[in-house]
């Protein structure tokens, strides 16, 4: 199953494909645009617009309505309304463009990142559809961070990487 944000939750959405869920995010769209996409695709639709969620409802696409500004508790209400998993740290996604990485070699991507990250960094992901190259920096604990905060709010254990049924 996939999910597709509106146009306002870019942040949640690239919370999201870090964290592993297969998120679509297009901009530019029209809400009527959206919703056509989100019924053609059998997507549901995330959304923080009272009237983008009626409109859902009345033509059968299947939406939530996020009832918070935190991104944490948007992420664990999406995971709990939808049944999606989120399988980092063994998958992410590419925030840009919701892409599988791949773990890849230091050497591979030496040309691709600067000289001090090449230096200092073993751990690579590269990006397999826009081919962005991504390493553990200091946003690594942040990620950390909200991913163990995303997992109390599920009320599933800490630190492990089993995902619950739901
Ligand atoms: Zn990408």
């Amino acid at each position: 199953m996939a999910i597709l944000l509106d146009e306002m939750l870019k942040r949640t959405a690239s919370w999201c494909r870090v964290l592993g869920i297969d998120t679509q995010f297009i901009t530019g769209k029209s809400d009527t645009w959206l919703l056509q996409y989100a019924k053609k695709g059998k997507l549901v639709l995330v959304t923080k617009d009272m009237e983008l969620f009626g409109r859902c409802q009345k033509q059968g696409v299947q939406c939530i309505f996020l009832k918070t500004d935190s991104r944490e508790e948007q992420v664990a209400q999406i995971i709990r309304d939808t049944g999606v998993r989120m399988t980092f740290p063994e998958r992410t996604r590419c925030p840009k463009c919701n892409g599988e990485l791949a773990v890849v070699d230091a050497a591979s991507v030496k040309d691709d990142v600067p000289e001090t990250v090449a230096d200092a960094q073993q751990r690579f992901w590269k990006c397999a559809s826009c081919g962005k190259v991504y390493w553990e920096g200091s946003h690594w604990r942040n990620i950390t961070r909200v991913y163990e905060r995303v997992r109390a709010l599920l009320e599933l254990p800490q630190g492990g990487t089993e995902t619950k049924d739901i």
